[in-house]
């Protein structure tokens, strides 16, 4: 049995909490907030419930099987409920089209929307991203990254490396499939879901659309941060310690290898294993005197951060769905403003509304909860603890909704919002970058932080490295550092990478 101290509780900290403690050791967790689950967490205001962070659960797989593993099932913790239409997209001309749950009644409404020409070709897409599904989920998605080198001996590696297309940006290979103009604007946004711009992001997030259509968009009853809840509570189960409102000031080393975390307090905590699920550029630069990979992740840029509103409104929108994305008029004009050199905010962002239809989420059956999410720079690059900035994008954000047919000034019981600053603030965040550095390169799946470090007994879990972002990503990643420690029985296992 190995002393494991986990940095963070967020998805990332917590799955591996649990899955070690199932292992067989004995883990601490320490998490600087007074709550759970970092990003991925449900807050209630003024009896409305709001994600304020993911409000999209896919591949459930991943934690179905890391519940059924632990002990009982995800189905006996958590209702999941599968999302079918999955989206409402609705474009500045005014064409709309309804992304349904099953690829059958998909390729109905792209017919009816688009015609049979586009719902082919967007059939084709998802073949496309499933193949790359299949080529890469367990040689790179689910493994740690390999040497180049290696990854080059792989068998098959000609074929897989044709399937990627690691040449290609996903707006380049997408656009090759895909001629419909309203439909292309969708693929640009898959790159929006890693923080990234369509035009350098890799073909690779073809996966998205694939995993999303096969596997389902799904909400989790009470809202996604339930997740939180329910591995918090199976990790106190197994026997886990947490230590909420516990800041780690650093993780202390002695010959090369993790000795423990030392608290902000000044307390000490020996630890043969520390896994840090704080940000990678928090880990290197603040918690670790790592100035080499520090160095490299200062190199890349921050992913995109987001503009939250959280709206408790009373009576019900006609025709609105759980999902739906208000589309600009001018796309690359926001990748421009967002991806280009000086970061800034636009007058016409892409407006995705959640409004779920859970009444655990809102105060009677007559009310909507609303989480409006519009990506934005983060705090690098606009000042959001600058109040009138913020009042007056809240403003705008509104109008942009009102001018799409929807009424919201007259009915508002709540509305507040959180900023890149709040998402610095409270999940330890740099920048505000919802998922750690942006994508924007055609290799920057390859070039992550990986979960190994140098350093002996010292592992990553997280967003910010290798799988990435997202809760299926960050479960998996969550595995793979499980794997490497191994279970109680066995020695510690090191990575060298
Ligand atoms: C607005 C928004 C919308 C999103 N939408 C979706 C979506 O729809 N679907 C989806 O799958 N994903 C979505 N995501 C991404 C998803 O939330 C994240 O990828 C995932 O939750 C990150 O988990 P993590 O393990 O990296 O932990 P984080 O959530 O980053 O948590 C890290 C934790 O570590 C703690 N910590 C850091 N440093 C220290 C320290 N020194 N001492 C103690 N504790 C420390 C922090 O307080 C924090 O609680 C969204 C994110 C945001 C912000």
């Amino acid at each position: 049995m190995s002393h494991i101290a986990i940095v963070g509780a967020g998805i990332g900290g917590l799955a591996a909490a649990v899955k070690l403690a199932a292992l067989g050791h004995r883990v601490e967790v320490f998490e600087g907030s007074s709550f759970v689950g970092g990003k991925c967490r449900t807050e209630s205001i003024g009896g409305y419930s709001f994600d304020l962070g993911p409000s999209l659960f896919t591949l459930p797989a991943v934690y179905r099987d890391l519940f059924l593993k632990t002990g009982k099932p995800l189905e006996e913790e958590l209702e999941l409920l599968a999302l079918d239409p999955a989206f409402e997209y609705r474009f500045a001309d005014g064409a709309t089209f309804v992304y349904r749950g099953s690829r059958g009644a998909l390729t109905e409404s792209i017919t009816d929307a688009f015609g049979a020409t586009a719902a082919h070709q967007w059939q084709r897409l998802l073949d496309r991203g499933g193949e790359m599904w299949r080529v890469s989920r367990e040689p790179f998605i689910q493994s740690p990254i390999a040497p180049l080198r290696s990854m080059m001996r792989r068998k098959g590696v000609l074929r897989d490396t044709r399937i990627i297309a690691p040449h290609r940006t996903l707006r380049s290979l997408g656009r090759s499939i895909v001629s419909e103009p309203h439909l292309r604007m969708l693929i640009d946004r898959y790159a929006t879901y890693t923080g990234s711009d369509p035009r350098k992001a890799p073909s690779a997030l073809l996966t998205i659309p694939y995993i999303e259509t096969t596997f389902g968009a799904w909400h989790i009853k009470g809202g996604v941060g339930s997740l939180s809840l329910a591995l918090a509570r199976r990790a106190e189960t197994l026997g886990v310690t947490m230590h909420l409102s516990t800041e780690v000031r650093t993780i202390e080393t002695s010959s090369n290898a993790v000795s423990g975390v030392r608290l902000t307090n000044g307390d000490f905590y020996p630890a043969e294993i520390v896994i840090s699920n704080a940000d990678a550029t928090h880990t290197f630069n603040a918690l670790l005197d790592a100035p080499r990979q520090a160095a490299k992740l200062a190199k890349a840029p921050p992913s995109l951060s987001g503009f939250v509103l959280l709206l408790g409104l009373r009576g019900r929108t006609p025709g609105l769905g759980h999902n739906t994305v208000l589309f600009p008029t001018d796309y690359d004009a926001e990748f421009d403003a967002l991806f280009g050199s000086s970061p800034r905010l636009i007058d016409d962002p892409t407006i995705y509304i959640c409004s779920p239809d859970d009444a655990a989420m809102r105060p009677h059956a007559d009310s909507e909860s609303w989480f409006v999410l519009i990506n934005t720079p983060g705090t690098t690059f606009v000042d959001w603890n600058n109040h009138e900035t913020v009042e007056r994008y809240k403003d705008h954000v509104i109008d942009l909704i009102e001018q799409r047919g929807m009424t919201v000034r007259d009915r508002i019981e709540v509305c507040e919002v959180r900023t890149p600053a709040d998402f610095e603030r409270e999940n330890r965040a740099p920048g505000g970058g919802i998922y750690g550095k942006a994508g924007n390169s055609r290799t920057a799946a390859l070039s992550r932080t990986q979960n190994g470090t140098h350093i002996r007994g010292l592992y990553s879990v997280g967003g910010s490295v290798h799988p990435g972002g997202g809760l299926p990503m960050v479960g998996i990643g969550a595995e793979i550092v499980c794997k490497a420690i191994g279970p109680a029985d066995s020695e510690v296992r090191t990575t060298s990478s």
